[in-house]
């Protein structure tokens, strides 16, 4: 798969810390914005606030990135969440070509399911060719096409809503592929120094909440309620 970040809010950083201090400050929004705050004062307070759970400062920012590769099952756990945008590839109007379908690791790993895996893919894409060549339209003999069935699309997320689907997205009892489409995001916001402050706060929502919600834990830290829990709900050293 591959992950682009295509654009975003310019000046972020500024658009967080003005929308945060006005809340605050008898100024108005343009008298802070022309504020020189130098980046790390304005770090600290967005870091204060998104602490104090007034997260709303955050949907100033949107993001837009180019998902690519990923398959069909991905892209529907992806379009779940509600609040972002989404301009995903048509299968309607584009014809999917042969070997455009994700192998998930652990078949990959395994050459007898492999094996089994490819030669029903491949019989799918034969039937669909063929579906086509009698001229049933794309739109139609798509409904062979299985869940492993490459797809790309165009998300824009606001940052908060990025925050919230990172927690649940980049646990590690999400999916393996919607976990990489994740991590991968993390990574682009790294790569800009505007964004990369932000990047931290992506996390796996244990990390926000100091103990696991799941029913088992992976081991990062003890489901709620457990003995290695303290009355706070802090996790025990
Ligand atoms: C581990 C895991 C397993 C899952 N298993 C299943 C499954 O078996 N079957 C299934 O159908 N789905 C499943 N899902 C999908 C899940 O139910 C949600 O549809 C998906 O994660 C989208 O998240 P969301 O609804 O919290 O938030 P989003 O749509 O991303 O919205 C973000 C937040 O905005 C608020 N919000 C958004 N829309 C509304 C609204 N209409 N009313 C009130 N508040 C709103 C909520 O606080 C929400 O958390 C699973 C998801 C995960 C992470």
């Amino acid at each position: 798969m591959k992950v682009k970040l295509l654009t975003y809010t310019p000046h972020p950083i500024k658009a967080v810390f003005t929308a945060a201090r006005s809340c605050y400050s008898a100024s108005v929004p343009t008298q802070i914005w022309n504020e020189d705050e130098p980046k790390e004062r304005m770090h600290s307070l967005i870091d204060k606030v998104i602490a104090a759970g007034h997260q709303s400062v955050l949907e100033h920012i949107s993001l837009t990135f180019s998902i690519e590769g990923i398959s069909r099952s991905c892209s529907h756990q992806l379009v779940r969440h509600r609040i972002a945008s989404f301009s995903q590839q048509s299968q309607r109007h584009v014809r999917v070509e042969e070997g455009e379908w994700v192998v998930p690791p652990s078949i990959e790993a395994n050459p007898s399911a492999e094996g089994i895996f490819q030669a029903a893919l491949g019989q799918i894409y034969v039937a669909y060719r063929e579906l086509i060549d009698l001229g049933v339209h794309p739109e139609d003999a798509r409904y062979l096409l299985p869940n492993a069935t490459k797809t790309n699309l165009v998300m824009t997320m606001n940052l908060r809503e990025l925050y919230t689907v990172s927690g649940v997205r980049l646990c590690a009892r999400a999916q393996w592929e919607i976990r990489q489409v994740f991590e991968a995001i993390r990574e682009e916001l790294v790569k800009v120094d505007d964004l990369r402050g932000f990047a931290s706060h992506l996390q796996p929502i244990c990390s926000h909440l100091g103990y696991c919600p799941e029913q088992k834990s992976c081991g990062l830290f003890p489901v709620k309620g457990s003995p290695s829990l303290s009355e706070e709900g802090e996790p025990s050293p």
